[in-house]
């Protein structure tokens, strides 16, 4: 049935996420003759939009070239769209009826997207399972984040989704899954004989994964004050990059073996501590140049003024096997910092018997996922020239300079593509999320019942000044003596 044609359907069309990301996406995919054909497209909202509405609402995100403008009328026309309610089945009953219409009532197979709030999940889904679903093709339904809010809600969405579905036919997103180096850690770890033989306690002192954006709430920090840093970025980015770091060698590269030791590794780590965390909230830069930047997360309107909803956190995370017992992998994330980053430091451990009198620094794999991908190794070396000094410097992989010309596609395009293809590897499985949250649930309820005291920084600055002491404490060493000579990605 691979051959059958698609039909993509977005609940929630007339929002955000729709017009930012995934009719941006459908449209790169189909323009750069990615996207299976034919496919054809029908959003679905409250809103009654027209179709030259809608696709005027995505216009600045579509990022359209002048030579591109035939091809991007064919994209349109391509497109439909039905208003109707999330709560009653009129409104499916109408989409049905659309959608055999665009299917010319032929066999097609049938994607949907769930771009909604969360309140509307399990109404729309059921609808869908009632009333949408192709009887003659395939279905594929994606899901986007909050899975839940702590482990029982997340439970109740996971068993009222696997009531209607199969978990083959679900697609969960966490787009750091869809990231050109987040994919390239299976390649680097398994195909590299030099890491994978000291990707282990013996040679690892600490791993330190990092994600850093440089702008606060901006005044719309009544969603975030809900959530928290801990569940925005915590608990699935981060936790989705470490399961990939720390995981044992899958037997395949199938995607069921590769969730297996996921699921494998999350479950030889405790639930979270106190102790184990930081956490801080940022508050505003009296010398910013800008309003922004002289605004605290309290100052946003949105938010309460005696909230206590962690804008930064730090965990530090052990796991209990073989390969990493008391290796610690400190996860930090933040708002409002200095830059925007995401990245992953291997530092390995210093070298035994020294005989540079305590000169040599310990190596470090950096792995950057953004902005900028690159991957460099610091080494130590012999200072040129006539001296016997010795130095930091780098093995250096830099994507902008060693591949040049090759298009990086956006996580998105990675991702949605994959739904076409049946490829649910970089998808997140029901038992991975039931992991994720068995880790983090108990703090984030303890933070939350005792109002636990954030520790503030200031906007722009690199966040609190007890993470850096945090970090250190863990194993992970910061010299200060590393001199880069290239240029910085922006
Ligand atoms: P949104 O714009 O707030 O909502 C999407 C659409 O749902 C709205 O256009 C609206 O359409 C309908 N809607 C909004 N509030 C509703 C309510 N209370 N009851 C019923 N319908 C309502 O949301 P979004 O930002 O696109 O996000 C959609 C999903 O993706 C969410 O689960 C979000 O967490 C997730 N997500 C978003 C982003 C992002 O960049 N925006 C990133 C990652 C994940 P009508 O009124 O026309 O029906
Ligand atoms: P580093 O000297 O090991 O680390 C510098 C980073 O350490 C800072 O950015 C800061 O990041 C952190 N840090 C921890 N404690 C600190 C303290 N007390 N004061 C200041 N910073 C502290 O070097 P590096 O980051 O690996 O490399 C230095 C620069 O060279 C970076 O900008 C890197 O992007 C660039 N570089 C680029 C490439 C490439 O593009 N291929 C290769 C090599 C280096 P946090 O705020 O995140 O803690």
């Amino acid at each position: 049935d691979g051959k059958l044609p698609h039909t993509f359907v977005v609940f929630g069309a007339s929002g955000d996420l729709a017009k930012k990301k995934i009719y941006p996406t459908l449209w790169w995919l189909y323009r750069d003759d990615l996207l299976p054909k034919p496919t054809k497209i029908c959003g679905y909202a409250r809103s009654k939009l027209t179709l030259d509405e809608l696709k005027a609402h995505c216009h600045t995100y579509m990022k359209v070239q002048a030579d591109e403008q035939a091809k991007y009328d064919e994209f349109w026309s391509l497109n439909d769209y039905v208003a109707g309610p999330y709560d009653v089945s009129t409104g499916y009953q109408l989409l049905n009826q659309q959608l055999e219409k665009i299917e010319h009532g032929c066999r097609a197979n049938r994607i949907f997207y769930l771009a909604l709030p969360p309140t509307v999940y399990n109404q729309v889904t059921l609808n869908i399972k009632n009333i949408c679903m192709s009887t003659r093709g395939w279905n594929r339904v994606i899901v986007e984040k909050p899975f839940g809010r702590d482990d029982v809600s997340s439970k109740a969405l996971s068993d009222h989704l696997a009531s209607l579905f199969d978990e083959e036919q679900l697609y969960r997103i966490d787009h750091y899954l869809g990231k050109e180096m987040v994919q390239n850690l299976m390649t680097i770890r398994f195909g590299n004989k030099i890491l994978s033989s000291t990707w282990n306690r013996e040679n690892i002192a600490s791993v330190l994964i990092t994600f850093k954006e440089p702008f606060g709430t901006q005044g719309r920090g009544g969603y975030f004050d809900e959530f928290g840093i801990i569940r925005d970025v915590m608990q699935n980015h981060l936790l989705q990059i470490l399961s990939l770091v720390a995981m044992e060698k899958p037997c395949s590269c199938h995607p069921e073996e590769l969730r297996d030791e996921k699921v494998k590794v999350l479950k030889c780590i405790q639930p979270l501590q106190l102790s184990d965390m930081l956490l801080g909230q940022y508050v505003g830069n009296p010398d910013g140049k800008t309003e922004e930047e002289r605004t605290g997360y309290l100052d946003d309107p949105t938010v309460s003024d005696t909230s206590t909803t962690p804008t930064y956190a730090m965990a530090v995370i052990k796991i209990n096997n073989e390969r990493w017992q008391d290796v610690p992998f400190i996860l930090r994330c933040g708002k409002a910092l200095n830059e925007r980053k995401a990245e992953v430091r291997i530092q390995y451990q210093d070298v035994p018997g020294d005989i540079f009198e305590g000169s040599s620094k310990r190596n470090e794999l950096v792995i950057r996922v953004q902005p900028g991908e690159a991957l460099y190794f610091k080494m130590m070396t012999k200072s040129p020239g006539i001296t016997f000094d010795i130095e930091e410097t780098e093995l250096d992989l830099t994507y902008e300079q060693r591949y040049k010309h090759s298009y990086l596609p956006d996580a998105y395009e990675r991702l949605i593509l994959d739904v076409f293809c049946g490829s649910q590897m970089h998808f997140v499985r029901s038992d991975e999320l039931r992991e994720a949250w068995r880790i983090f649930t108990p703090i984030l309820h303890k933070i939350e019942r005792e109002q636990t005291p954030s520790i503030p920084y200031q906007y722009g600055s690199r966040g609190p000044k007890e993470a850096d002491r945090k970090c250190q404490q863990n194993n992970f060493i910061y010299y200060g003596s590393y001199k880069w000579h290239g240029s910085n990605p922006s």
